[in-house]
């Protein structure tokens, strides 16, 4: 019998409970005490102030389920295996076991508790690792010239300095049929054929300042598996919106648009682009993220603004996403207690900013409308990008909304003017604000050396979602 997701989920901590590890429930989408962050993307973040040493953890071995959501893969929401929102199950090792057992428990995870078959899954290690290698031979009978050399098997620090070290990642190979067809297709590579679903990280180093490693006195272990991943291999599903934990919301959205999931691809893509962001933002908003102008707020409100532009695309016209809520509650609710206690909470928010924006929208529409006239008058094909940027910036209508109607009515758009006027609209408030904001890697560079937080670390993956979408 197949498990279901909510299964899978409780399979991986109930073995690693077997295995020692303390259960510790999903920090917050909103990371605490820590600004240079904007939301969660890995399950070790709420680990950190263990790993360095300035907390005590509850117990040396900890397991959990957390929430994650990841900005920089929001452009890749419609392939088979990107979310923005997403769990991911991890094992946790303060200063306990390594390498050894890291491996170890990975393997009998996948090959006798889920039961993948074995000769689908291929590791990878970091080139400088002599002993991850030598344990895959060990343990799961590798030969060596199976075992993928990737120069990306290398976890942080992101930019100044913190602990970090090589990472062991395993790939499932769905077969050739998925692949791209280049000669050198292998783990790592971008196509869908292989699928990278478990990332082991063995912090073993401190890299100072000047770049120079030192080994840790205690060494740690990060484990992330994505449960959406894992879940369709498992349920033998072409693409992670297809498992029972997605599908029920892809099908919500679909009969709104009086449509079917899985019949055109336009239509598919907006569908999954649709499931993915109301499922996120259900999230956001039960762990207290409002839609605002900056920060996470400001994400929360684009990630709306998308949502609502490919139902529109769907051909939905009134408000959709607060009803979908409770899909979203009902499949994640039992886990996620928070979304029940929320459920009021987040359909309101959802529906006042989902509200807010379809006025934005029949605002924008009919100004466009009169500036299509205009130039419909004047014989120009032409929008100049001023006033592309104007119904963007002033009046939060999307480019790509513009961008398609225009096209749609034989226009096109001055992309360089509106670069321009966008350039100098950036230029301005890089100026007026003087205080330096968590928007990319550069600020955060900038307030790591301001405080001199040396001992930050580094988890590449933590600054993604400080990104602006
Ligand atoms: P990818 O290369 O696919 O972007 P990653 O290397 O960025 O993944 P890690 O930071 O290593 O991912 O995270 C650990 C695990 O979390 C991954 O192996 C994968 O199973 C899962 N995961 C990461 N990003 C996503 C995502 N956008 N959607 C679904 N699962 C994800
Ligand atoms: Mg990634
Ligand atoms: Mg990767
Ligand atoms: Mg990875």
């Amino acid at each position: 019998t197949t498990l279901t997701g909510t299964e899978i989920r409780a399979r991986y901590l109930d073995f690693f409970a077997s295995k020692g590890h303390t259960r510790v429930p999903s920090s917050s989408l909103v990371p605490r005490n820590d600004p240079t962050v904007l939301l969660t993307t890995a399950g070790m973040q709420q680990m950190i102030p263990y790993f360095l040493g300035r907390e005590t953890p509850p117990a040396s071995r900890l397991t959990s389920a957390q929430k994650c959501f990841r900005t920089t893969d929001i452009d890749k929401v419609g392939n088979q295996r990107s979310l923005t929102f997403f769990e991911m199950l991890g094992n946790f090792s303060v200063g306990d076991y390594f390498k050894r057992d890291a491996i170890s428990y990975a393997w009998e995870f996948l090959t006798q508790v889920v039961k993948l078959p074995p000769d689908r899954l291929h590791p990878t290690v970091h080139p400088e690792d002599d002993e991850a290698p030598a344990y895959w031979r060990e343990i799961a009978g590798f030969a060596d010239e199976a075992i993928v050399r990737l120069d990306e098997n290398w976890w942080g620090p992101p930019g100044a300095s913190g602990p970090c070290g090589p990472d062991s990642e395993i790939y499932y190979d769905r077969g050739s049929q998925y692949g791209c067809g280049e000669a050198d297709c292998k783990p790592g590579c971008d196509c869908e054929r292989f699928l990278e679903i478990w990332n082991l990280v063995f912090m073993q180093y401190y890299q100072d300042l000047d770049g120079t490693r030192t080994p840790l006195p205690r060494r740690n272990i990060d484990t992330g598996l994505g449960l959406e991943r894992l879940t369709m291999l498992l349920q033998g599903k072409e693409s992670v919106f297809e498992i029972d934990l997605y599908r029920g919301i892809v099908d919500h959205f679909a009969t709104l648009a009086q449509t079917s999931y899985g019949k055109d691809a336009k239509t598919d893509a907006s569908l999954r682009v649709i499931a993915d962001h109301g499922r996120a933002l259900v999230f956001l908003a039960a762990d207290g993220v409002l839609p605002s102008n900056e920060g996470r707020g400001y994400i929360f409100r684009r990630i709306l603004r998308r949502a609502v532009r490919h139902g529109k695309l769907l051909g939905l016209d009134k408000p959709f996403l607060a009803e979908a809520a409770t899909t979203v509650i009902k499949l994640m609710g039992d886990y996620y207690t928070e979304l029940r206690t929320q459920q009021e909470r987040i359909i309101e928010i959802l529906s006042m900013e989902e509200q807010k924006f379809s006025q934005t929208l029949s605002t924008g529409l009919s100004l466009l409308n009169e500036l299509l006239d205009q130039l419909r008058q004047k014989q120009q094909t032409v929008i100049p990008g001023e006033d592309v940027f104007k119904l963007y910036d002033t009046h939060g209508f999307p480019v790509e909304l513009t961008q398609e109607i225009a096209s749609e009515q034989g226009f096109s758009i001055d992309t360089a003017g509106f670069e321009q006027s966008m350039q100098r609209q950036q230029e301005r408030s890089r100026a007026a604000s003087s205080f330096v904001q968590a928007t990319d890697e550069r600020a955060l560079d900038q307030i790591l050396k301001q405080h001199g937080t040396t001992e930050f670390t580094g988890y590449q993956g933590i600054t993604d979602s400080s990104k602006v979408i």
